[in-house]
């Protein structure tokens, strides 16, 4: 079950709330609090919430708001992936929010790039010079235009980057990727669907996705992994109410 903190300068929410999960057995320490959104998300609903405490190795999402676009930083313990790098100059942000879950770029140890417009892929170089123990993953079509000092792999269907499973969404461009968390039900989409910042979710632009038709085949192929939380390039915060419902209803 996803939690997610209100947003804002206050922190006046609970971050997370965590209880049993199948993946952590250390609750020593998690970041509580947060001037982002933050998603904390368990395996498995538990009817006792009452433990603000998150295990290490539960993976946690930090949305960071760049403006038009999102980029987010994915932590599980003391290691971190970061998912989409938004445009060029979004590098202190995105560094900004993994200091704020308590990591430093050299624990970043996976990027990777949705797909490989601008305002997803702007970010990488000032990035990359620090985050040297991280490898740049896109999917095929889309990787060779991919630009980076740092390791570069291409990924798709049935390929696992930290612990997630990477899904092939493509049409809004030919190498779309999502990556999708089988235990929390994330799924992190990048353009492939775009939120309406009410809680919403909508399929890809058309007025950037020169093929519609296969955008909406990968959003029926989403709304089949069951996800519970939805992260998105465009569009607002990451929903956490009904999304394999109104992903179906695109689709
Ligand atoms: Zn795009």
């Amino acid at each position: 079950m996803a939690i997610l903190a209100a947003c804002g300068s206050s922190g006046s929410s609970t971050a997370s709330t965590t209880t049993s999960t199948t993946a952590g057995t250390d609750s020593s320490a998690a970041p509580s609090t947060s001037t982002t959104d933050e998603v904390a998300a368990e395996a498995d609903p538990s009817p006792d919430t009452s433990t603000p405490a998150a295990a290490p190795s539960e993976l946690q999402l930090q949305h960071v708001a760049l403006g038009f676009v999102s980029a987010y930083v994915l932590v599980r313990g003391t290691e971190a992936a970061i998912v989409d790098t938004g445009v060029e100059g979004s590098g202190d942000a995105i560094n900004d929010a993994l200091s704020m879950m308590g990591l430093a770029p050299a624990d970043v140890r996976h990027i990777v790039l949705t797909h490989n417009h601008g305002d997803h892929v702007g970010g990488l170089g000032e990035l990359e010079a620090a985050m040297t123990n991280a490898t740049v993953y896109a999917g095929a079509g889309d990787v060779d235009s991919i630009q980076t000092s740092l390791n570069l792999a291409q990924v798709g269907d049935g390929d696992e980057v930290f612990g997630m499973g990477v899904v092939g969404t493509p049409g809004h461009t030919v190498g779309s990727i999502s990556v999708f968390d089988t235990d929390t039900g994330l799924l992190v989409a990048g353009d492939a669907i775009n939120g309406d910042n009410e809680g919403g979710i909508t399929g890809a632009n058309p007025n950037f996705t020169p093929d519609m038709d296969t955008a909406n085949a990968s959003v029926a192929k989403m709304a089949a992994l069951a996800p519970r939380i939805a992260a998105f390039g465009h569009g607002g915060a990451p929903v956490t109410e009904d999304v394999t419902a109104k992903l179906a209803a695109i689709a």
